[in-house]
């Protein structure tokens, strides 16, 4: 690692300065669980290929409830299969040392942070989590677990009568829908800790972003404004992104590669 960012982050660590950790699919990608960008993104449904920012929408729910459940109980499998990697770990080790100065975002709907051993108080699911559902009318804004009874799905098998009848609103009787933000629907506080993530921006002495491409909206604030106060900037991603960018751009640091590799490498620097 360089110099230069040990200092950096030491820095960071030495005046007990707030950190926000900031995942996308990326730090998942190691636990074999496929990013939006790869070949695996296309589903298909009829005779037509989707993108993943086509599937998950509520204007595809609308249309197609039974492909889009169907969609997420063959990711939910692929999701429960994966296990926490040395990166997940890293975060934990993190969270361990900073405790209250450790907030951590994630856009991911794997679980995976929680399976790890990041507790649910410092870790905010920006866009939901794939395990839970709720209501598609909006009767009540809680959420559910899934019900044991609905199995995961292979690419090819369709929802049974069973999965239909399980699948709903436990208040109403209505349909559910996955607890997920879709990229047709806005961020909130309730689902989806939008304002505590602004002001963790806010707050923050150091960003750490991982593995995110930039395409969804809040983590891109979370960016601008953690540069706007002059934190630290660290961005880990195998490719450039607009998080290396601004991290560049703002005498932060770029390390380029997987992040199993490069976060077990921070959590020393955070040690008092
Ligand atoms: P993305 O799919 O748009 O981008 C993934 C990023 O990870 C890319 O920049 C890629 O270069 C990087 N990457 C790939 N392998 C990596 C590795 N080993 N270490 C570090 N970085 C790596 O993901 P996104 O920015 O999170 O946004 C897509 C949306 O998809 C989000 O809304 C998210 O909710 C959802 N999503 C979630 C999961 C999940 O829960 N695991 C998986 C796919 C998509
Ligand atoms: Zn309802």
């Amino acid at each position: 690692m360089k110099e230069k960012l040990r200092e950096a982050i030491r820095a960071v660590a030495e005046k007990e300065g707030r950190l926000v950790v900031l995942t996308g699919a990326g730090i998942s990608a190691e636990s074999g669980i496929p990013t939006f960008r790869g070949p695996e993104g296309y589903w298909t449904v009829g005779s037509k290929e989707y993108r993943p920012e086509e599937m998950a929408t509520f204007a595809m729910f609308s249309r197609n409830p039974d492909e889009v459940w169907q969609w997420y109980l063959y990711r939910l499998g692929v999701c429960r299969k994966g296990e926490p990697n040395a990166g997940h770990r890293a975060v934990v080790e993190m969270e361990r040392l900073l405790g209250d100065r450790f907030l951590l975002l994630t856009q991911n709907v794997d679980g995976l942070h929680l399976r790890a051993g990041n507790t649910l108080e410092r870790t905010f699911q920006i866009h939901g989590n794939i395990e839970f559902m709720r209501c598609a009318a909006d009767c009540t804004r809680d959420f559910f677990p899934l019900p044991e009874s609905v199995a995961t799905k292979t690419k090819d098998e369709p929802l049974t009568d069973a999965d239909r009848a399980a699948l709903v609103c436990p208040r109403c009787g209505g349909r559910s829908r996955p607890h997920v933000l879709w990229f047709d629907e806005c961020y909130d506080e309730e689902h989806y800790r939008f304002n505590s993530s602004i002001q963790a921006a806010v707050a923050a002495d150091m960003l750490l972003s991982v593995g995110t491409s930039g395409a969804t909206n809040l983590p891109m604030q979370v960016g601008a404004i953690a540069s706007q106060k002059n934190a630290l900037l660290v961005d880990v991603n195998p490719d450039s992104n607009p998080f290396s960018t601004m991290a560049e751009g703002s005498g932060g640091f770029f390390c380029q590669g997987p992040a199993g590799d490069i976060l077990p490498e921070f959590v020393d620097l955070f040690a008092p």
